[in-house]
């Protein structure tokens, strides 16, 4: 007897399947791995430092956020002559002795009395001000800016310094960085707002941009806060000192010299914009 044949159901596309479990949106699901992923700790910053990817999908790098003093420009302003002279020797040592990674004069100052508040800007305006006076672009700056702008990678700075500074160094730079965030806009870093606040602007999410700049304590705490990939610039090799391996934000990323940004850009991310 030959074998029955059926006719074949018609295919159709599954539109709708009964008892699928609901899954939670995506969105809120990568925030929560970001956040349990901020929590592992990293790896030593100099087996990081310019290591390839070895996996095969990189993350996509959309944009990349810069500090200013220290970064893409040459850092002149004296920071802890600068914070001596706004607390005074005594309570200088105590606080940097509790302090580890550094001083936060601009909150430490936020809760004084006015007068003594309008002093100690007068004292921080001061050192600003002979950091504009002798205000000079890091070497390999334009050269990393022009590589971004040939990728479509976006630009954005943010700075504990004035707008009058932003200002200055837009004006001789000759490229602009938008947003570019000064200390006028609140919270300033090491808060994760200002990195957020560019995120939304440029509609991409915190993990596609990179915030690169030369102070642990403000520029790799704010982008690992925000969630973002962070890079120190460490010219001088200062961070290898032990004083700095227990603090809590480490950089996924460690540079002795914006020339060593394009290559790392290159090897581990995925640039198409
Ligand atoms: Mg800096």
């Amino acid at each position: 007897m030959p074998p029955l044949k059926l006719p074949l159901p018609p295919l159709k596309t599954q539109t709708h399947i009964p008892h699928m479990p609901h899954y939670p949106p995506l969105q809120p699901l990568l925030r929560s791995i970001t956040q349990s992923l901020k929590k592992t700790p990293t790896k030593n910053m100099s087996s990081v430092n310019l290591k390839p990817n070895t996996t095969t999908t990189k993350p996509q790098l959309k944009g990349i956020v810069f500090d200013m003093d220290g970064t893409l420009t040459v850092p002149v302003i004296d920071f802890q002559a600068m914070y001596k002279s706004v607390l005074g020797e005594d309570e200088y040592v105590r606080i940097k002795k509790s302090s580890p990674s550094g001083i936060d004069i601009l909150h430490l100052i936020e809760n004084w009395a006015p007068d003594k508040q309008l002093k100690a800007y007068e004292i921080i305006a001061d050192y600003e001000q002979q950091g504009m006076d002798r205000l000079q672009i890091m070497p390999g700056a334009a050269e990393l800016c022009g590589f971004l702008n040939s990728r479509n990678i976006r630009r954005g700075l943010i700075t504990r310094n004035v707008k009058l500074a932003v200002d200055l160094f837009h004006e001789r730079f000759g490229m602009s960085f938008s947003p570019a965030l000064s200390r006028e806009f609140r919270p300033f870093k090491p808060d994760p707002g200002p990195l957020l606040h560019i995120c939304s602007t440029w509609g991409v999410e915190p993990n596609e941009v990179m915030m690169i700049g030369d102070s642990l304590k403000d520029d790799v705490a704010c982008g690992k806060r925000a969630g973002a990939f962070a890079c120190l610039l460490d010219e001088t090799g200062r961070y290898d000192s032990p004083e700095y391996a227990n603090v809590e934000h480490k950089p996924d990323y460690k540079v002795s010299s914006l020339a060593q940004v394009q290559s790392l850009l290159e090897a581990d991310f995925d640039l198409t914009p």
